[in-house]
């Protein structure tokens, strides 16, 4: 999984590498070649050309990445903001109107889901159905944007640039993968392979002017940046969360009583005089404590400890994923983090349910969030595939 190649000691545990299938389908007039950037990349791809981690090189990747040769340069970012849209409706329809079993926990990170269907599956009910970002912006270039672009999905041929080898299992997880009759992405490269096609590609990255993603898959907030920090799904959800169920702003965004590096962090929110208790374990061996604590309060009959829980299995959350620059300890995870979380501070957009490109995709596409079509493409399932009798 991720978290193992970001911690093995001896650097075996290395991603499949993928970049001649890139350099290969670039060169191919048949494809159209698009690319998406995970949240965590931009943070801690300058450390492979000597810069100090958390430099945020997001405006200079989308400009690299067109000089590579991709015809259109997306942010997982966005994406990252429409998962929160459906995973804060379905938050809002379990814990406001009670459809369905509490608590919810997220469902981006693959090694996660893969060690829940192993070893957690009585917890399957409880897992989000959104797919990861990186599935949702793969599925929404292939419907949405071929359709607006006026292009052949059947030719665009989507690259993910990751933090993280699990997130090239998890191409093929499902058939969900799958929704729109191609492939939701067709190669994943991890932000070590990036670093190596750009050397490769003799470009002078950090000199490059700063570029725009391509429209309408780019625009993010900094609810979507920060998905690549321990705990940022969760604040991330809970800012929409919080104006789905009481129509209002979340006064104070920057929810700190889940930031940081503690194994475990819990938080609680007054939502109409409700509160909502949070969970979030990062590390895998953390979300032991969290899920038995859920399941002793089941077996005793009472009220779930937690109404919320985000699991992310590599320290840190992905800016320590197994595919980032080598060489991650806890100085450098937190100034990885903090470089996302100025990145937050900088958008004019903090909420996910209000960056204009979401609501336009709603609008003109998707209806509205958990609508039948959303659950078409960005929704997927879990099956139980026990490595032992629970
Ligand atoms: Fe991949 Fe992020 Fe999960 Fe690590 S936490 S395995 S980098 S998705």
């Amino acid at each position: 999984c991720g978290q193992c190649s970001a911690h093995c000691p001896t650097g075996a545990i290395v991603e499949k590498d993928e970049t001649a299938t890139v350099w290969s389908a670039l060169r191919d007039e048949d494809k159209i070649c698009v690319v998406q950037i995970a949240p965590s990349v931009r943070v801690t791809v300058g450390e492979a050309f000597g810069l100090p981690p958390g430099t945020n090189l997001t405006k200079k990747l989308y400009s690299a990445l067109r000089r590579l040769g991709f015809k259109a340069v997306f942010d997982t970012n966005f994406a990252a903001d429409v998962t929160i849209v459906e995973e804060a409706s379905e938050f809002v329809e379990r814990f406001a109107h009670k459809r369905g079993p509490l608590p919810l926990i997220t469902s981006c990170c693959p090694s996660w889901t893969d060690h829940m269907e192993k070893r957690h599956y009585d917890f399957i009910d409880n897992f989000s159905t959104a797919k990861s970002p990186q599935q949702m912006l793969g599925v929404l270039a292939k419907t949405y944007y071929a359709q607006k672009a006026g292009v052949d999905p059947s030719k665009l041929f989507m690259v993910s640039i990751m933090p993280c080898t699990a997130k090239k299992y998890e191409l093929s997880r499902t058939e969900e993968m799958h929704a729109s009759g191609f492939a939701d992405v067709d190669v994943v490269l991890t932000t070590r392979e990036l670093a190596r096609m750009l050397k490769q590609s003799g470009i002078e990255f950090l000199a490059l002017p700063d570029a725009e993603p391509d429209s309408i898959l780019g625009s993010y907030s900094g609810a979507g940046t920060i998905f690549g920090a321990t705990g940022g799904v969760m604040e991330a959800a809970v800012r929409t969360a919080y104006h789905y169920a009481t129509g209002k702003k979340l006064k104070n965004v920057e929810l700190t009583a889940v930031r940081g590096l503690a194994g475990v962090k819990e938080g609680e929110i007054d939502i109409n005089g409700a509160k909502v208790r949070v969970a979030v374990a990062h590390g895998l061996a953390n979300v032991e404590q969290v899920l038995e604590r859920v399941r002793e309060a089941r077996k005793a009959g009472k009220e779930t400890p937690y109404h919320f829980i985000e699991v992310m299995a590599c320290p840190g959350g992905c800016i320590g994923g197994g595919g980032q620059p080598y060489g991650v300890d806890n100085e450098r995870r937190m100034k990885r983090i903090a470089g996302l979380y100025q990145d937050d501070r900088d958008r004019t957009v903090r909420y996910s349910h209000e960056n204009p490109e979401v609501v336009q995709v709603y609008r003109d596409f998707l209806g509205k969030p958990l609508s039948g079509k959303a659950h078409e493409l960005l929704h997927t399932r879990y099956t139980a595939r026990p490595l032992y009798k629970r």
